[in-house]
């Protein structure tokens, strides 16, 4: 019986391999040249500004491949960056990836991950550009680049939120901090990532657990609630949660110079998480308020526009919820019903600490 050898990215090489993901992309009337020159050129709309971001996702620090099936992780790698558009009112256009990748990583990994990437590009109408390939001696690392446009008065900053706002926030938190949490307990008890938890009876159901796992593996970026807020003119400033509305609020607050006061029951949380917690003495509300990877947006906004969006929010399919007020002392506070202070135990997630 002969063994076929496993096809890994040495058997291609570099040049194979951009040919091959060069293969899948599609073209849009935007792109004036694509992948294969030195450089992509785009067309930009007549009147609207650039706006580009750029995202890395290192393996074992973003994500560990026994968690990530290849295609999700391709789905992610985009969908984080097209949520920094996103977050600026702004209309994702055009992608660039560079990759490292280690030269006995099978081809099957390489092809997956870019059928997930250029799904969560074709849902976002975003299309791949150009990029850079080469060998890593140390897993995995994938860089994105992500470039939008949009007219300039119609870009929303982190800098614009105003005393005595309401602060928003799309969806719901937590759910990716508690995906999380079931994953690593699955890895700690040596499951592989095809046998992650997917049930445990007192603590909701089957679907729950898959629920709040995807919601931390294949994060679903928010592009049309924030053109409809951008559309609307009604956020006064806005910021995707990457890493926990106290972290990302509080980046808001200081771009803003201003604060805000958080009513921590106010926190939007979703039925999965509240099922799924049921069992603990008290809501871990600390995950809903310093766990990341939610990618939802919080934006602030004029009190007389609440009607206005609540509405333009729901036609994209999702909720916002209010969850306080912009102060003018520079101080980011929780309390609870009773007013009194709500001390988070854990600040969100900060590279290097
Ligand atoms: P250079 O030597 O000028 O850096 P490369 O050989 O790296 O050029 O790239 C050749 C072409 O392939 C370029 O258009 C580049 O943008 C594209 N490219 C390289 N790697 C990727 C990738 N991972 N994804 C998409 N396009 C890529
Ligand atoms: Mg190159």
């Amino acid at each position: 019986m002969t063994h076929k050898l496993p096809c890994t990215l040495s058997t291609i090489g570099e040049f194979g391999l951009i040919s091959r993901i060069a293969a899948g992309v599609s073209r849009h009337e935007s792109i004036i040249t694509g992948i294969g020159d030195d450089a992509a050129v785009t067309a930009i709309s007549a009147g609207m500004q650039l706006l580009t971001s750029t995202d890395m996702l290192v393996e074992n620090v973003h994500f560990r491949r026994s968690w990530h099936v290849p295609y999700r992780l391709g789905r992610k790698s985009l969908a984080v960056s097209i949520s920094d558009i996103a977050a600026m009112g702004g209309i994702p256009r055009w992608a660039l990836l560079s990759l490292a990748i280690p030269p006995e990583l099978p081809l099957e990994f390489v092809d997956n991950f870019m059928c997930g990437f250029l799904a969560m590009a074709s849902e976002n109408q975003v299309f791949l550009i150009g990029g850079d390939t080469c060998s890593s001696r140390s897993g995995i690392t994938v860089s994105v680049t992500i470039m939008g446009e949009q007219y300039p008065g119609m870009i929303v900053r982190r800098s614009g939120a105003m005393p005595d706002d309401d602060i928003w926030v799309t969806g719901t938190l937590g759910d990716a901090a508690l995906g999380l949490e079931m994953v690593e307990g699955a890895d700690s008890a040596s499951l592989t990532g095809s046998r992650l938890p997917k049930q445990s009876p007192s603590n909701g159901t089957v679907d729950d657990s898959e629920f709040l796992i995807n919601r931390l593996l294949d994060p679903a970026p928010r592009v049309s609630a924030a053109l409809a807020l951008a559309e609307a003119a009604v956020a006064t400033a806005m910021i995707d949660v990457s890493d926990g509305i106290l972290a990302d609020y509080g980046h808001l607050a200081e771009q803003s110079g201003v604060g805000g006061c958080i009513q921590l029951v106010d926190l939007p949380l979703s039925a999965s998480f509240r099922r799924h917690t049921a069992h603990l003495p008290v809501i871990p509300y600390h995950l809903a308020l310093s766990g990341g990877e939610d990618y939802e947006l919080c934006f602030t906004a004029h009190r007389s526009n609440r009607e206005k969006i609540v509405d333009c929010v729901k036609k994209s399919g999702i909720a916002a919820t209010r969850i306080g007020i912009v102060t003018s002392s520079p101080e980011v506070k929780v309390v609870n019903r009773d007013g009194r202070r709500y001390t988070a135990q854990i600040e969100g997630f900060n590279h290097f600490i």
